[in-house]
């Protein structure tokens, strides 16, 4: 694609080290097991949505925090090697964030999340302001402090911005947030959950009383997508054998923005994710996994 036709998508959201332990059982307390492998993979929720946008051809401005060790150079030089654009990731005193990952052989995982400097970031500036407005949209999750994430949202609504919010790790969402949000993409625990219905497939029409348009992915069942007072539309997955399924959700929504923010229809939209989506679970490592824009569109045509 042609880089000055690219989208512009901002992200603010959450950059960890991810430190990966594979293991054949997990300790339990007290416990030393010797496990078999290591692996130190860039991650966080914002860091993946926005390096899935950037590779399914969108021009990517990363908002956040890293903190001043050596995590924090590594986290950063990922994202600009990535090419998105980080004059809104701030370098904050004290560590990075991390995210400590046991992995067992049944591929059943733990994780402990330290926030670090993502929990540093309480507010957005007028810089971070400077960054999102413009964009053709700003992708939020849920891995920063709430009272931030909702400053963002309502930001951008105040310059026009449409906001597409995640809502993990999933929590009481207020309606302060809510009411700033254009879309939800939610996976069917987290639907579920704001809809307050333990069937995902009726959680559509409730979120749609909260938000004007969601989409609810279904892992290997696809995704559905439902704007207030239209019928939904249903993509299905494309059956693919899935080897790792960690971050498919970010890499959907990232490509979604993209594909949304070129005109495409819901529909359209809808299958361009579900294929980048597709792509990654035959892949392992969450942010290593993502296609690039040329694979997403071989597959499609
Ligand atoms: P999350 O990763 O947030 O839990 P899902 O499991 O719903 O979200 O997956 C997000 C999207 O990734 C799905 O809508 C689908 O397009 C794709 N996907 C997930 N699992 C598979 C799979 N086993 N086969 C094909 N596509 C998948």
């Amino acid at each position: 694609m042609n880089v000055a036709t690219a989208p512009r998508i901002a992200v603010f959201g959450s950059v960890n080290m991810d430190l990966v332990a594979y293991v054949a059982t997990a300790p339990g307390s007290g416990q030393t097991v010797t496990g078999t492998e290591f692996r130190q993979v860039p991650g966080g929720k914002g860091a993946n949505q926005a390096i899935a946008a950037a590779r399914a051809g969108g021009d990517v401005s990363f908002l956040g925090a890293v903190g001043d060790d050596a995590f924090g150079t590594q986290l950063r030089s990922t994202l600009v090697e990535s090419g998105i654009e980080v004059s809104g990731l701030r370098t904050e005193a004290g560590a990075s964030g991390v995210a400590h990952i046991v992995v067992e052989s049944d591929g059943a995982n733990s994780i402990i999340v330290i926030p670090g400097a993502n929990g540093r970031v309480t507010d957005v500036g007028d810089d971070d302001v400077r960054l999102i407005r413009g964009s053709a949209a700003l992708l939020l999750q849920l891995e920063l402090p709430l009272p931030a994430v909702t400053a963002a949202a309502r930001a951008a609504r105040e310059v026009g911005v449409p906001t597409v919010l995640t809502p993990a790790p999933v929590q009481e969402l207020p309606d302060e947030l809510l009411d700033a949000v254009d879309l939800l993409v939610a996976n069917q625990h987290e639907a579920a959950a704001i809809a307050g219905q333990s069937d995902p497939s009726r959680a559509l029409a409730p979120l749609l009383e909260r938000v004007p348009e969601a989409v609810v992915t279904l892992g290997a069942d696809g995704a559905v997508h439902g704007r207030r007072g239209e019928d939904p539309v249903r993509v299905p997955a494309r059956p693919v054998t899935a080897i790792d399924t960690i971050a498919a959700g970010d890499t959907f929504c990232g490509a979604l923005a993209v594909a949304r923010a070129e005109g495409r229809s819901a529909e359209a939209a809808l299958r361009f994710a579900s294929e980048a989506a597709a792509l990654s679970v035959q892949r392992y490592g969450a942010s290593l996994s993502m296609p690039e824009r040329a694979e997403i569109e071989r597959v499609r045509t």
